[in-house]
C-alpha cells in the first residue's frame, strides 16, 4: 500500500498496554526475514547478485566475529555455538549452494538463500541423530543473519537506540521488549502479537503504550513518520491530521490526569464497599520493578517470573547469581511475601542460547516445568538458590504449567535432590516454604482436587488458561478477538478451581492478567476470590473498582452470569449492573 506523507492512516490492532503517546517512528525492521519475495534476474545480473550475497555474508560474518571477541571467557558454551556459526557462514551446504542456485536458477539472492536453507533444514530433520537435528537451529540462525543483511534489515539493538522515538517492529520478543530504555522509547507497535502475550506484559510493566497485531505497520510506516499510539483502544494513527493531533494531545493529558488521580489513591486499602478486605499483589519480571509495585500499592509479590533473568544473561545463571537476585528481592519486600515461580521458558520465551529441537507447537511443547524436569541440573540450581534465599525472608514457591499429578510428584523429588545437595555442601537454607501449582492448563482444572492434595496453594494463570482452554495462541493476532476472559468456559474453569481449593482448604490466588481488568472484578469477587496478583500498573484501577464494589451484589450478579451462554451477554450484564462504578473500559472515548 502506497502512502502520501500528508495522508492520515488509521490501523486497528490489539491493545498491548494502555496509554497514549505521540512521536516519530523508528523502524526496527525484522520483517524482511519473513517476507522474502522471489524475482528473476538476467544473465548479466548474476555476478552482481552473487556479489551482493557474498557481501551480506561478509558483513554478517564480521558482525559475528565482533560478538565472539566481546564475549566473556567464562561463557565457553556460548563460544562453542558461536564458533560453529562462524564456520557455517562459509559452509558449502549453505554458502556454495546459494551461489549455485542464484546462477543456475537466475533468481534473487534472498530467494536462493531461503530455498537452500529450507532444503538444508529438511535434510537435517530426516537424520536420525538428536545432536545433528539440533544443528538445524544453527543453520536457521546463520541464514537469518545473512538474510537480514541481504534485505537491509540487520538487527537493530534496541538497547542502543538513543532517540525519543516510537518503535515499529514486525515482532518483538519479550526479551527484546525488556531491553527498552524508558527514557528513550515512548511506545511501540508491532505487526504481530496477540492479547496477553508476554511482550504485552513487559510493555505494561514498562508503562509505555503499545499496540500489537497491526499486520502491516512495518509496510506502511516510514522512519520519522509522526505516529499516535493509542494503547488503550489498540489504534495506530500514521501522519495524523492536525485536528487529530490536537484531539490526542488533549486525550493524552486527560489520561495522565486520570492515572495521577488513581495513583493518589494507591495507598488506600483494597476493601470492598461492604468491608471485605482483598489482597492485591504484583506480578513482576525484574527486581527493579519492586519500587514501582510498592508505589502502586501492591502488598506482596504474587508472581515473580524468573525467566527474564535467564533471557537477559543469555546463559544459565549460577546458583549464587540467582541467590543474589532472590535475596535482593525478598529483602526489599520483607516482611511481605514473594512468590517465586520456577523457570517458564520455551513457548514464546525461547532462550537464545538454548539449542533445542525446533518445535512445531512450542506452546504445547517442552515448556516450563516440562523443560525443567528434562533438564534437572538447571532445576536443581534454581531450587537451591530459592531455598537459600528463603533463609532471609518470606518466600513461596510456584510451579508453572502443571498438567498432571505425576509432574508435581516429580518436582518434589527434584526439590529433595536440591535439599540433599545443600546439606552436603553445608549451606544455610530453608526448605519449609509453601509450594504452589499454577492452574493454567485445562487438565489441571479437571484434577484440581487431586492436585490440591499435593500442594499448599493454587495460582490461577488465566493468560495461559484462556489460551489452552479456548485453543487460542496468545501471540497470534488472527485469533486475538476470540481470546476472551469472560468466556463461559473460562468462568466455569475458574469456578471449578475455586471450589476444589475451598473443599481441600488450600489458598487460591489469581495471577493472570484477567485480574488486572476492572471489568472482570465483579465476577471474580462474586465467585469468592480474594487474592489477586497483577501487573502492578493495573493495581490502582482495580483497587478503585474494589472499593466501590458490594460483594453481595457481586454474588447475585455471578448467579445470573453463570447461566448466560455468551461473552456478549455476560459483558452486557456487567456493563449494565456496574456502569456507575466501572472506572473505564479499554475503548473509553473519554480518555
Ligand atoms: C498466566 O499464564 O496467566 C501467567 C500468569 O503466567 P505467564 O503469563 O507468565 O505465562
Ligand atoms: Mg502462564
Amino acid at each position: 500500500m502506497k502512502t502520501l506523507k500528508s495522508e492520515q492512516i488509521i490501523i486497528k490492532g490489539i491493545s498491548g498496554s494502555p496509554g497514549i503517546c505521540i512521536g516519530k517512528a523508528y523502524i526496527v525492521d525484522k520483517e524482511g526475514v519473513d517476507l522474502i519475495k522471489r524475482y528473476w534476474i538476467t544473465d548479466a545480473q548474476v555476478t552482481k547478485e552473487i556479489d551482493r550475497f557474498k557481501n551480506a555474508v561478509a558483513k554478517a560474518k564480521s558482525d559475528h566475529a565482533r560478538i565472539i571477541d566481546s564475549l566473556d571467557e567464562d561463557l565457553s558454551e556460548n563460544l562453542n555455538i558461536l564458533e560453529t556459526h562462524m564456520v557455517l557462514f562459509k559452509d558449502k551446504m549453505l554458502y556454495g549452494k546459494t551461489i549455485d542456485t542464484i546462477s543456475n536458477e537466475k533468481i534473487n539472492a534472498e530467494w536462493a538463500l531461503k530455498k537452500v536453507s529450507r532444503k538444508v533444514k529438511a535434510m537435517f530433520k530426516e537424520i536420525d541423530d538428536k545432536y545433528l537435528q539440533t544443528r538445524v537451529n544453527d543453520i536457521v540462525q546463520v541464514s537469518d543473519k545473512i538474510m537480514s543483511y541481504l534485505v537491509g534489515a540487520q538487527d537493530i539493538k534496541i538497547s542502543d537506540i538513543n532517540k525519543r522515538v516510537i518503535l515499529v517492529a514486525h515482532d518483538l520478543s519479550p526479551a527484546d521488549a525488556s531491553q527498552i530504555q524508558l527514557e528513550r522509547i515512548k511506545g511501540f507497535v508491532t505487526d504481530r502479537g496477540g492479547k496477553d502475550s508476554h511482550t504485552s506484559i513487559v510493555a505494561k510493566s514498562l508503562k509505555i503504550p503499545s499496540v500489537f497485531g497491526l499486520g502491516r505497520a512495518t509496510n506502511v510506516v516510514k522512519n520519522d513518520d509522526i505516529l499516535i499510539v493509542d494503547g488503550s483502544s489498540g489504534t495506530l494513527i500514521i501522519n495524523p491530521y492536525e485536528n487529530t493531533l490536537f484531539e490526542y494531545e488533549d486525550r493524552m493529558t486527560r489520561f495522565a490526569e486520570y492515572m495521577a488521580g488513581l495513583e493518589r489513591e494507591s495507598h488506600l486499602p483494597a476493601v470492598t464497599k461492604d468491608g471485605i478486605p482483598l489482597n492485591l499483589m504484583a506480578n513482576i519480571e525484574l527486581v527493579e520493578e519492586v519500587v514501582g509495585a510498592k508505589d502502586y500499592g501492591a502488598t506482596d509479590i504474587g508472581l515473580f517470573r524468573t525467566e527474564f533473568l535467564y533471557l537477559d544473561l543469555k546463559r544459565f545463571p549460577t546458583e549464587d547469581e540467582l541467590l543474589y537476585k532472590y535475596k535482593e528481592l525478598i529483602e526489599l519486600m520483607n516482611p511481605h511475601s514473594v512468590t517465586i515461580r520456577t523457570l517458564d521458558i520455551n513457548g514464546d520465551k525461547v532462550n537464545p542460547y538454548l539449542t533445542t529441537v525446533e518445535e512445531a507447537n512450542p506452546a504445547l511443547g517442552l515448556r516450563a516445568v516440562r523443560f525443567c524436569l528434562e533438564n534437572q541440573d538447571i532445576f536443581i540450581t534454581q531450587f537451591k538458590a530459592i531455598f537459600r534465599a528463603a533463609a532471609f525472608g518470606n518466600i513461596k514457591l510456584l510451579i508453572p504449567m502443571i498438567s498432571c499429578v505425576e509432574e508435581i510428584i516429580q518436582v518434589k523429588q527434584v526439590m529433595n535432590k536440591a535439599v540433599l545437595e545443600l546439606e552436603d555442601e553445608n549451606k544455610v537454607f530453608n526448605k519449609d516454604i509453601p509450594l504452589g501449582a499454577m492452574i493454567e492448563v485445562p487438565s489441571a482444572v479437571m484434577i484440581a482436587e487431586h492436585l490440591a492434595e499435593q500442594v499448599d496453594f493454587f495460582s490461577i494463570g488465566t493468560n495461559d488458561l484462556i489460551q489452552y482452554s479456548l485453543a487460542i495462541d496468545r501471540g497470534n493476532r488472527q485469533v486475538a478477538h476470540l481470546y476472551q476472559a469472560l468466556n463461559p468456559a473460562v468462568l466455569k474453569m475458574i469456578k471449578m478451581t475455586y471450589d476444589a481449593a475451598k473443599k481441600k482448604d488450600i489458598d487460591l490466588i489469581m495471577c493472570g492478567e484477567m485480574a488486572g481488568d476492572p471489568i472482570n472484578i465483579p465476577v471474580l469477587v462474586g465467585m469468592g476470590l480474594t487474592n489477586f496478583s497483577m501487573n502492578s500498573a493495573s493495581i490502582p484501577v482495580v483497587k478503585r473498582m474494589i472499593r466501590n464494589l458490594d460483594t453481595t451484589k457481586a454474588k447475585n450478579s455471578l448467579k445470573k452470569i453463570m447461566t448466560l451462554n455468551s461473552v456478549q451477554e455476560i459483558l452486557e450484564l456487567i456493563l449494565k449492573e456496574y456502569k456507575e462504578i466501572l472506572p473505564f473500559t479499554e475503548t473509553d472515548e473519554n480518555i
